[in-house]
């Protein structure tokens, strides 16, 4: 059928013409077909005249088949918009080579304001001194892409830029910043969820197209704004000198977003938590500054609502230099990088020591010795803190109740073991206190659990609950750093606390400040009436240590007495019997 499309046949363009000339032969065919075809020949001033044309072209065109046979090729419609098109006929009519490929040529409305671009391309063969011509309107196709590409580029419900033209836009502006500085600034709309969640999903997006519509107000014609998904917007901001520029930006955010939003639910206030990362204190790569960018508004986020935060490379090396650390002890865990040091306890009536406190130690081949002050605000952050902890716990215990079996001295000593908030929150710390002491043998009444006053505060009620379960099994609590926190008599006084540890700090400053030995005489009467023991940490003089006596207090712990030792220390300071 093909082959018998044009006579001579397409299949066979090889053999030789027949004398009537090349004709579209089969006329239904050739109209039928989705594509324009067009014979050229050479004409009699040798430019290529159009000898045949389908149905198909003429509509295109919009001429009938008529007014275009014979016509010279530059006055072909369509084609002759494509100028390499015509040169190419021209030029395989006189013998030269067949293009290989498609050529495209776009061709523009009469009226550009109220027609479109159409898109064209065209093959050509040469068969018999003619030049078929096949062309195809590739508008729709080129439309549907464009379409695509706009619907893969933008946000469906506001029409801003998404996250991927976004990260596009960022690109092209760092390569084309010269001199002048680039910034990308994160907004996070306070509590979007409470919108969405108490006037419904459809004035949730009523807000955000409103919200984008002011956001664009803010914003200088040479910067862009995009939606990133959910209630994150992003701004690009170009041509900057320097910081403050940004700033007159977010001042204009923050006036704008002041009036209350007027939906139809009711009206809504809003306001926005902010981060910006600036090619100034950033840098100059796309990813780079996206991250820098997010960083900062996580921080200004955990600075609380509305908050604006510029980033600043050194917060990044922070946040590094924990992370790295958080990784580093995660390996120390495992590998055995931690020990345990023993502060003795001691009495202040007689000088004998009563029990010992275990604290952590890590001693990592890359950091050194690390002190517990920082790594164990990491433990917290990461949920290390309870492995760690329960490491703690079965180390300790294991090793005072082989103390306490060796060391006839040892046989009232107590253990003090440190429990973070965290831990008592996540973990459940009463299966970890009663497996340590059944695996070591320590008896439960030798062992003390020290809290600080922020592990109530956070859950009361669980609090509670653990504390009374860690009484059956014979252990006593201690509230550790007291003073420091949030201390709140309602909770000494219904939960079961038998032990206060005054902070270091009070005791510290208790013989230059009146205040601090008011606030220890406080305690110690305190702890008096609640039937509890008391605890001075950090005594570090002689003076300390008197004074602390004489207004009552029962047990100090500090240099005075001794620095936290090893194991093999404490044995021999327990043989000394005394604690100093
Ligand atoms: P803490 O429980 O209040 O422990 C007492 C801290 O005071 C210890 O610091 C001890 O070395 C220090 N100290 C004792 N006497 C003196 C003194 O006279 N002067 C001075 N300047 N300091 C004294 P360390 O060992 O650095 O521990 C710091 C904190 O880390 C501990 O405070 C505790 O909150 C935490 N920690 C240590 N080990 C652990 C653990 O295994 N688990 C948990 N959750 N926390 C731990
Ligand atoms: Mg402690
Ligand atoms: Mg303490």
């Amino acid at each position: 059928m093909a082959g018998a499309l044009i006579r001579g046949g397409l299949a066979q363009l090889d053999a030789p013409a027949p004398e009537a000339g090349l004709t579209l032969a089969d006329r239904d065919v050739a109209d039928a077909l989705p594509f324009g075809l067009l014979l050229f020949r050479t004409g009699s001033g040798g430019t290529p005249v159009c000898s045949e044309v389908n149905v198909t072209f003429t509509r295109w065109a919009n001429r009938s088949a008529q007014s275009l046979t014979g016509v010279p090729i530059p006055e072909v419609p369509l084609l002759n918009e494509c100028r390499i098109l015509l040169r190419y006929i021209a030029s395989c009519l006189a013998g030269g080579a067949v293009p290989t490929g498609e050529l495209a040529w776009t061709v523009k409305p009469e009226d550009e304001t109220t027609g479109r671009d159409r898109y064209f391309s065209a093959k050509l063969a040469v068969r018999s001194g003619y030049v078929l011509v096949s062309v195809r309107d590739r508008s729709s196709e080129i439309k549907a892409e464009s379409h695509l590409r706009m619907t893969m580029l933008s946000d469906d419900l506001t029409g801003l830029p998404n996250r991927l033209q976004f990260s596009e836009l960022v690109e092209t502006a760092l390569t084309e910043r010269e001199d002048r500085e680039v910034a990308v600034l994160l907004l996070n709309i306070d509590r979007f969820k409470r919108i969405n969640d108490s006037l419904g999903h459809t004035v949730g997006d009523e807000f955000l197209i409103a919200l984008a519509r002011r956001l664009s107000s803010c914003i200088r014609g040479s910067d862009r704004l995009a939606r990133l998904g959910g209630d994150e917007f992003a701004m690009l901001l170009t041509g900057l000198t320097d910081e403050m520029d940004t700033r007159d930006i977010i001042a204009r955010v923050q006036r704008r977003l002041v009036d209350p939003f007027q939906l139809s639910g009711g009206e809504v206030h809003a306001s926005a938590t902010i981060g910006i990362a600036t090619t100034i204190s950033s840098t100059t790569k796309m990813e780079d500054l996206m991250r820098d960018a997010h960083f900062a508004l996580t921080q200004a986020r955990n600075a609380g609502a509305s908050g604006v935060e510029l980033y600043k490379a050194q917060d990044h090396s922070k946040a590094r230099a924990r992370f790295a650390m958080e990784t580093d002890l995660r390996r120390a865990l495992d590998a055995g990088e931690l020990s345990l040091a023993f502060q003795p306890l001691v009495s202040l009536r007689d000088g004998m020591i009563c029990g010992v406190e275990a604290l952590s130690r890590w001693r990592c081949p890359k950091r050194g010795l690390v002190p517990p002050d920082e790594f164990i605000p990491i433990a917290e952050e990461s949920g290390l803190i309870v492995p760690l902890g329960r490491w703690a716990l079965q180390e300790a215990c294991t090793q005072m109740a082989k103390i306490r079996g060796d060391l006839l001295e040892a046989q009232n000593i107590h253990l003090a073991v440190n429990v973070s908030g965290v831990q008592l929150l996540r973990d459940d710390i009463v299966e970890a206190v009663s497996t340590a002491l059944a695996t070591s043998g320590l008896p439960g009444t030798a062992l003390k659990i020290e809290l600080t006053e922020s592990a109530i505060v956070g859950n009361p009620e669980r609090a509670r609950h653990v504390f009374a379960r860690l009484k059956a099994l014979g252990c006593m609590i201690a509230m550790d750093d007291f003073g420091t926190g949030y201390s709140s008599l309602s909770y000494l006084q219904t939960l079961p606390i038998d032990i206060l540890k005054i902070d270091r700090s009070f005791v510290d400053g208790m013989l230059e400040s009146a205040d601090s030995q008011n606030i220890v005489r406080a305690i110690l009467s305190l702890s008096r009436a609640l039937n509890m023991t008391t605890v001075a940490e950090g005594i570090e003089t002689e003076g300390q240590k008197q004074a602390l006596a004489l207004a009552g207090c029962e047990v100090g712990q500090g240099f005075l007495f001794a620095r936290p030792l090893d194991a093999d220390g404490l044995v021999a300071r327990l043989r000394e019997k005394k604690g100093r």
